[in-house]
């Protein structure tokens, strides 16, 4: 009784005419009722899948957990380390250690761009090398390429960041120079998540200043995110949307304590990273924390390169998105200056003409992402004068 009324209220989803054609079509080929059932259920379901990792752990000295984690994964037998020229003496060279001491066979690659040619070399050693896991060890280059070369050769991954830059150290989305596509592409998520603090704590400030940049994001990504639902009827998921939206408000309450040398700090910005990267695998797409600031930021990319960390860059057009949307831009602005980051283009190193033409070019990034650059369009000068009224160039 359950399963049919079930199904009837499956069928109601469908245009009118498609269940009865598909009954008479049944009948006519004299197919059995059950089957008949089960099929419509499967038509009318709306598959939902959602990767997660399995294990996170932040905190100071937990790099030396990493073997036992390893183990608890059943990962006993051996591993790839890809990691880069100075973040190999950084972590690189402790894990292949600690793993080693293990009994485990641990063979290392040393990437230097995250470039499609060097995902296809780690690939070509995955399988030289037949590992059980791979490892990327290292900043968002490293953990990129790690992450997109396992899953095209369909094996684990276990993320290790040495900075807290972006959420891509936790989330299923890779960044890779190469592809057809300027943005990030969905891959797999970690299986595992080991942000020692009194290593990422060692790094350039700039790259955790960068991550907080990454995190305001969310409050205009989940409205992208929530206009196309309104607007395309694109799925919307509200707890993945509460998370990211959480982790951005955390940074904002937070900002005082997130300073070069602060532990406290590092650790809520790496937490709040670590739960926007969860927000993309429970939605299963970058849509909950990547809307039109990071439309922005990729078309920066492409007007001047090098100019500025992602992250940084995202900070930045969250401010003018966050105008666009009439939300408290001005607030968004204060949270990034009082962590640190850079919220006008002479702080991010770009010239302000190069601004202007970003947020032009943006919408043309990736079309199929309904953003508020589809309703309220830029051209040359709206753009320069939602710059300048937000103060990001002068
Ligand atoms: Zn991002």
């Amino acid at each position: 009784m359950y399963i049919i009324s079930d199904v009837f209220k499956n069928i109601s989803k469908l245009p009118p005419l498609l269940p009865i054609l598909y009954f008479l079509l049944v009948r006519t080929l004299k197919l059995n009722m059950e089957l008949f059932i089960i099929s419509v259920i499967a038509l009318t379901m709306q598959l939902h899948r959602m990767q997660l990792p399995r294990e996170v752990v932040v905190g100071n000295e937990t790099l030396p957990l990493l073997s036992e984690i390893c183990k608890k994964l059943g990962f006993c037998e051996s591993a790839l380390v890809v990691t880069g020229p100075d973040t190999q003496s950084i972590a690189g060279r402790r894990v292949i250690d600690l793993l080693s001491d293990k009994g485990m066979d641990v063979d290392v690659f040393v990437v230097k761009s995250s470039t499609l040619w060097e995902v296809r070399a780690v690939e070509e050693k995955i399988k030289d090398l037949k590992p059980q896991v791979v490892l990327g060890v290292g900043g968002g280059t490293k953990i990129d390429v790690a992450k997109l070369s396992s899953t095209r050769q369909g094996i684990a991954f276990i993320s290790v960041p040495t900075t807290a830059s972006h959420d891509g150290i936790a989330s299923p989305v890779a960044a890779i120079k190469g592809l057809k596509k300027p943005y990030s592409v969905m891959a797999q998520s970690p299986m595992a998540i080991v942000a020692d603090t009194d290593i990422i704590i060692r790094s350039d400030y700039r790259f955790t200043a960068s991550g907080c940049g990454d995190l305001v994001s969310k409050f205009t990504s989940v409205r992208d995110w929530e206009l196309a639902y309104k607007v395309k009827n694109e799925y919307y998921g509200e707890y993945a949307a509460s998370l990211a939206l959480m982790s951005a408000r955390l940074v904002t309450k937070n900002a005082d304590v997130i300073k070069p040398g602060a532990e406290e700090g590092l650790r809520l910005v790496l937490e709040a990273l670590i739960s926007c990267g969860v927000a993309m695998s429970i939605a299963g797409s970058s849509k909950p924390c990547s809307g039109s600031e990071h439309l922005f930021s990729h078309s920066l990319d492409l007007v001047e390169p090098n100019g500025g960390l992602h992250g940084e860059q995202c900070g930045v057009g969250t401010i003018m998105i966050a105008y666009l949307y009439d939300i408290d831009w001005k607030g968004i602005k204060d949270t990034l200056q009082r962590a640190g980051a850079p919220t006008t283009a002479e702080e991010l190193g770009v010239e302000p003409e190069s601004i202007v033409k970003a947020l032009v070019q943006a919408c043309t990034i990736r079309p199929e992402r309904y953003t508020i650059l589809n309703t309220k369009k830029l051209d040359y000068a709206s753009a320069k004068k939602l710059a300048k009224v937000t103060s990001v160039i002068s």
